[in-house]
């Protein structure tokens, strides 16, 4: 009955994490630019002040290369993607290693700059492609014991001999020591941008939800009352045309009229009642199996056909009750759309970690790797002329005001499983 393997989506996580959070691709490229210029200067500077002359065409090759990849790079426009940001960090740790393999190895002190792409890779991008910063930054700063020039010795630089020991312990216990601080910030630092990144988006889509109260609010008022109208004019309509023998065309363009006519009402309903709930409902104890029940009693027909396959008896929650069976009966009803008649749709609930587990499971027509990317977006809909496009919307922001979480597993042909997570109290 479980979809095993398929498509998983946690719809906790940003919708939209394939742009780098706030790091455009001119300041990427500014901040290349910086760091090229800065390379170069401090170059320069060594030969001015101590008069060591450095290897300076291979340095210039380097930055060279350097700034050609950033020319190309400032072609592009917009936001850079975090795979972007992270193959341009992995060349700038290359590039760093080249610089730094003939100013001396691991002896040159501008070797902690390997610090600065772990940073930027941390907050960017993925915590997978900041590990591979840190591994790929770990292993340039080992290459540097193998294969160096070294400073001259006016700059205090020794070869890495047998005579110089201890210097040469202390600096494999540097790199011991840049490996661990870059572990740490690519785990620490990366899971905290992770977290105010989905926060922001947590906070974003309940404020959108908010707004759409207010727009539904004013919506339900102007075009309530016309909608009403017509649907009552088109009733009459119907019945004196039907009396006086009108056509079949006729009357059935009527009942289209009928139909979206409820459809609007319909919409202006959703956005009004799930935007409402967000809006400080309060929390009341209330029985985890009794909500469950009630909720799926109150689809009707559509609710007939859901098992309630499993439900931990005697369990008390503190839900704001209204928000969370608005929520859940939004995905029982897409279970119950998605499968085909006479299939079941199940409901599973446990108690899980210092929370609940609910389950909604269907053996209906599943969801593509496309619709998955885009379900929660306010008004994506498959099927437009039933759906409104809200369900999801409405489900996944009242779950997250909640404090909870939600994942979809999805395969195509086979069916769909929802997961939801929510805390045993809320607020
Ligand atoms: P609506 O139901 O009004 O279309 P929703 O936001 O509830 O809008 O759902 C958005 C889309 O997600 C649906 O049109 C459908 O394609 C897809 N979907 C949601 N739940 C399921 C499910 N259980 N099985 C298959 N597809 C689903
Ligand atoms: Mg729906």
């Amino acid at each position: 009955m479980k979809p095993q393997s398929g498509d998983v989506r946690h719809l906790a996580a940003p919708a939209l994490a394939v742009s780098a959070e706030h790091l455009s691709v001119r300041e990427l490229t500014r901040l290349r630019w910086l760091a090229i210029a800065a390379q170069a200067i401090t170059i320069v500077a060594v030969d001015a002040v101590w008069g060591v002359a450095l290897p300076t065409i291979p340095l210039l090759v380097i930055l060279g290369s350097a700034a050609v990849t950033n020319v190309v790079l400032s072609r592009r426009a917009g936001l850079a993607s975090q795979r972007l940001v992270a193959l341009t960090l992995l060349v700038d740790v290359a590039l760093l290693t080249g610089v730094l393999a003939l100013t001396g190895g691991p002896a040159n002190p501008f070797s902690v700059l390997y610090l600065v792409h772990v940073m930027l890779a941390a907050i960017v991008t993925t915590s997978r492609w900041t590990w591979a910063v840190v591994a790929m930054s770990s292993a340039g700063f080992g290459l540097l014991f193998l294969v160096s020039v070294p400073l001259p010795p006016e700059l205090g630089g020794h070869a890495m001999d047998m005579e110089h020991r201890p210097y040469s312990a202390h600096l494999q216990g540097m790199w011991l020591a840049y490996t661990l601080v870059a572990a740490v910030i690519a785990g620490f630092v990366s899971r905290l941008s992770t977290a105010l990144r989905q926060e922001r988006e947590t906070r974003s889509r309940a404020s959108r939800l908010l707004g759409l109260a207010t727009l539904a609010a004013g919506a339900a008022h102007e075009i309530g009352n016309p909608l009403a109208t017509i649907r009552v004019a088109a009733s009459e309509l119907k019945n004196d045309l039907a009396a006086a023998g009108a056509s079949h065309e006729i009357l059935d363009d009527l009942n289209l009229i009928d139909a979206e006519v409820n459809r609007a009402h319909d919409v202006l309903d959703r956005m009004s009642v799930g935007a409402g709930e967000l809006a400080g409902e309060y929390p009341v104890a209330t029985d985890l199996a009794q909500l469950l029940t009630e909720t799926i009693r109150q689809l009707g027909p559509l609710g007939a056909r859901v098992d309630i396959a499993e439900i931990p008896a005697g369990q008390t929650v503190r839900w704001p009750v209204q928000a969370a069976t608005q929520a859940l009966s939004q995905l029982v009803r897409n279970a119950v759309e998605a499968s085909p008649a006479g299939t079941p749709v199940q409901c599973f609930a446990r108690i899980a970690a210092e929370g609940v587990e609910i389950e909604v499971l269907d053996c209906g027509n599943g969801m593509t790797r496309e619709v998955l990317d885009r379900i929660g977006e306010p008004f994506f809909t498959t099927r437009p002329h039933q759906g409104t496009g809200l369900g999801m919307f409405i489900a996944r922001s009242l779950i997250e005001h909640l404090g909870g979480r939600i994942a979809i597993c999805s395969s195509v042909g086979k069916g769909t499983r929802v997961s939801v997570w929510l805390p045993a109290g809320v607020g």
